[in-house]
Formats: C-alpha cells, sequence, structure tokens
C-alpha cells in the first residue's frame, strides 16, 4: 500500500513526507500496527478515500479523538478537547476532509463522537446500544443477540442501524427527534437493556463486570448518557488489525464474522462494491421515543416542557 507514494523531501526510499490531499504526512512509513505492518500512511490513506462518507458522521457533534503517537501498541491518549483553542474547555470539532487528515497526520486513530449535536447540546437525536461480548460468548450469539434488540425495538416502533465496532462487538444505533435530554435517554436505554436481561436472560446482561458476563452480551446502556461518546462510523480503530467501524445493512448481519470485519485494508474493496449506502435512510429519521417509552412504562417529559 504504501510503496508508490512520492517522495516529497527526498527522493530516496524514505521520505520524510508525503502529500495527501492537502495535508503534508510526515513520518508516512512509520508502522502503527506491527500486526499488519500498516504505517501511518496506509492510516492517513484510509481516511481520505473515506472523508466524504465519514463526514457527515462528524459534523456538528463533539468530536473525541484518540492518539497513538507510537501506534496501537504504544501509549493512547484519549482527547474530548481542542488543545488549540482558547478556552481549555473547547470540544473538539471535524468539519471537513482537510480537518481529518490533519488529525490523522497528528496521529489521531480513532474518532469518536457525541449523542447530541452542538445546536442542541442537551438533546441528544440518537440512542447507542453498545453490544459486547462477555467471555466465551460465539459471534453467533452476538448476530442473534443484535438481531433480537432490533425486534425488540420493531415492537417498540423504532427503527434501528447497525454497524460493525471495529473492535469486538457491535453497535445498534437509533437515530431519534431532539426533544429529550440525556438522562431521560439513558432512562429509556436502561429499560429496554433492563427488559432484554430479565426475558432472555441466558442471553444478555445488563449488569457489567466481566464474571456477570460469561458467555453472555452486554449492552452498556452509558453509552447514551451526557458525556458519553461512541466510535464514529468508518473511524480505524487503535487495535492489532486496524479495524474500522463500518454501517452494515441487517441482511448482512449473518455474513459478518466479527466486530473487525473490515479493515484499513479491507474497507477499501467492501466499499467499493457496495451500491447501495446500508444507511441511506438513517440521517433523516427522527424518530419520536413517545410512544415506545409509554409501552416501556416511563414517564418522559411532555414536549411542552423543553426549554428550546
Ligand atoms: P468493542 O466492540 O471492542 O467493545 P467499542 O468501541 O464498543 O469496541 P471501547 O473501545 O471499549 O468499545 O470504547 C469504550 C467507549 O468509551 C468508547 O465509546 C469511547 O468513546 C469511550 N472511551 C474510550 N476511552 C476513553 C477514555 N479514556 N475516557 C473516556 N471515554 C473513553
Ligand atoms: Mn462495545
Amino acid at each position: 500500500m504504501s510503496h508508490h507514494h512520492q517522495a516529497v523531501a527526498s527522493p530516496d526510499a524514505h521520505p520524510a513526507s508525503v502529500r495527501v490531499g492537502s495535508q503534508r504526512v510526515s513520518h508516512p512509513d512509520r508502522v502503527i500496527d506491527p500486526s499488519t505492518g500498516l504505517t501511518k500512511l496506509d492510516l492517513v490513506r484510509y481516511y481520505e478515500s473515506v472523508a466524504e462518507l465519514m463526514l457527515p458522521h462528524l459534523q456538528g457533534r463533539p468530536v473525541a479523538q484518540v492518539r497513538g503517537p507510537q501506534g496501537v501498541r504504544g501509549p493512547l491518549f484519549f482527547q474530548r478537547h481542542d488543545a488549540h483553542a482558547d478556552d481549555e474547555e473547547a470540544p473538539l470539532k471535524i468539519s471537513s476532509a482537510d480537518a481529518l487528515l490533519a488529525a490523522a497526520q497528528l496521529n489521531v486513530i480513532e474518532f469518536h463522537t457525541g449523542n447530541a449535536r452542538f445546536r442542541t447540546a442537551d438533546k441528544p437525536d440518537r440512542i447507542v446500544f453498545d453490544l459486547d461480548p462477555g467471555e466465551g460468548a460465539a459471534w453467533s450469539q452476538m448476530q442473534e443477540g443484535a438481531r433480537l434488540v432490533r425486534s425488540m425495538l420493531q415492537e417498540l416502533g423504532l427503527q434501528a442501524w447497525l454497524k460493525t465496532s471495529g473492535g469486538k462487538g457491535l453497535h445498534v444505533v437509533v437515530p431519534i427527534a431532539s426533544r429529550w435530554p440525556a438522562d431521560s435517554l439513558r432512562a429509556f436505554s436502561k429499560a429496554v437493556v433492563d427488559h432484554l436481561a430479565k426475558t432472555l436472560p441466558q442471553r444478555f446482561v445488563a449488569k457489567s463486570g466481566p464474571r456477570n458476563r460469561v458467555g453472555k452480551i452486554f449492552i452498556d446502556y452509558l453509552r447514551n448518557g451526557s458525556a458519553a461518546t461512541t466510535v464514529a462510523a468508518f473511524s480505524a480503530r487503535a487495535r492489532p488489525g486496524l479495524g474500522v467501524s463500518i454501517p452494515v445493512a441487517w441482511e448482512q448481519l449473518p455474513e459478518l464474522t466479527s466486530g473487525a470485519h473490515w479493515t484499513v485494508q479491507t474497507a477499501g474493496d467492501h466499499l467499493a462494491v457496495e451500491k447501495v449506502d446500508p444507511w441511506a435512510d438513517y440521517a433523516g429519521s427522527r424518530q419520536s421515543l413517545g410512544v415506545a417509552a409509554k409501552t416501556l412504562g416511563l414517564k418522559f417529559a411532555p414536549r411542552s416542557r423543553s426549554r428550546a
């Protein structure tokens, strides 16, 4: 992958920097994942190739990033604030391909986002169900678990979208109207997860802690707390193999082999042959939780109480 680039600073086999789009990438040949030999340039090129698809998932939301200056085996730094802003607490924003590549040049490997947009910071517009396999849980259990979560949500009148996490698990995402505070959404997702764990206790567990999870699927409802973030669609993961989080159609679920089914190396080929965006209807879907909350026995604040 990295052998056809054009040297910028020196003509030898180890150029000091390589241009990718608007960015000058330093240390292009630095291996960031020894398990595959993938380099910093491979990762920057990956982000260049998916920038158009990825940006809608980053724009308008607070971004948290995982930097790995020495690659996936070195120390990793989780950052949620813009180090260059005057205000130390200023959230990170990524709104262009240039900004995305600039971050990758600064050794950012992963990009995460919050559930609320800046415009409506106290009213998230999505709920995330993070499905993690406990020790000994087979991948087929994860596939079945994701289907069950989808079915439960469908029974509640909600459409859900699926993505690989790029790591061990799957993320089920429910886009909603930006109408309820994070506390309500956390209570809502807790009710969904508690119900699943109560009715299907051999498959799901709502309690954290590795012991509780053996052979089961843990669903982390805390992903819906006000400060929580989740890895963005198309982000790479700072783990051996450089898996990537990729949106998938529910019909594709049986063909998946793991949460890292696609990687920085293989995602390009997959995306090139994919004819229909499996998340085509996701963006415009602002679902109401009113009926679902009522079905779960939750009392949501009425709409009129919103300050917006
Ligand atoms: P997997 O499928 O392997 O579980 P995942 O993305 O679902 O992958 P993690 O990689 O464990 O799960 O991510 C943990 C979550 O916590 C992420 O959503 C991330 O936004 C957040 N996170 C990760 N590191 C930190 C940190 N140092 N501080 C605060 N939040 C973090
Ligand atoms: Mn997870």
